[in-house]
């Protein structure tokens, strides 16, 4: 059983995918994001499509979401996890392509250092992939000095349509 706050965390959640069908995959995670338990989805951002960055293989789809969950940070990851796995994750190579990755942004106004969870994630701040999704979700997360961090790297919305 995992241990619940006892209160709701707002947790940001990132969401790419760039084998078989990406577009698919998101919209599926989206959804059981959204069935975690003791978790409910108060939004999610448009869906990207982004040049791979630090990885490999195909364009990438990406989105985030929010929850407001009372799973504590490790069984929020635990979750995740499970989720990749059960998209058929492997991990043949650091960096390789994937059929989903989920990855923990923000857990409340948490500083976490673990081995096996660093929040607020390392690296979001550097990756226009995050920072669009999340400024759809979050605006007043995203700062000027963070926009022009990520200047250049390729990244543009799906149609509604598509989304
Ligand atoms: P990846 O291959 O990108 O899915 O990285 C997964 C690894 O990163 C796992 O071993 C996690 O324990 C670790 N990790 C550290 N911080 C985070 C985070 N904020 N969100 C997701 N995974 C994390």
């Amino acid at each position: 059983m995992p241990a619940l706050q006892s209160s709701p965390v707002t947790a940001y959640v990132a969401v790419g995918a760039n084998l078989g069908d990406a577009r698919q995959t998101v919209l599926d995670s989206l959804a059981a994001l959204a069935q975690l338990p003791a978790t409910v989805c108060t939004g999610r951002s448009r869906l990207y499509r982004t040049a791979p960055h630090e990885a490999q293989g195909p364009d990438f789809i990406n989105a985030v979401a929010r929850l407001s969950t009372r799973l504590c940070a490790p069984d929020l990851l635990d979750a995740l996890q499970a989720l990749e796995n059960d998209a058929g994750r492997l991990r043949p190579y650091r960096h390789a392509p994937r059929t989903l990755d989920l990855d923990v942004l923000l857990y409340g106004d948490a500083q976490i250092d673990s081995s096996r969870l660093t929040v607020p994630h390392p690296r979001m701040w550097g990756r226009a992939f995050v920072l669009y999704p999340l400024a759809d979700l979050a605006p007043d997360l995203v700062t000027a000095a963070h926009w022009t961090g990520v200047a250049g790297q390729k990244i543009e919305p799906l149609s509604e349509s598509m989304s």
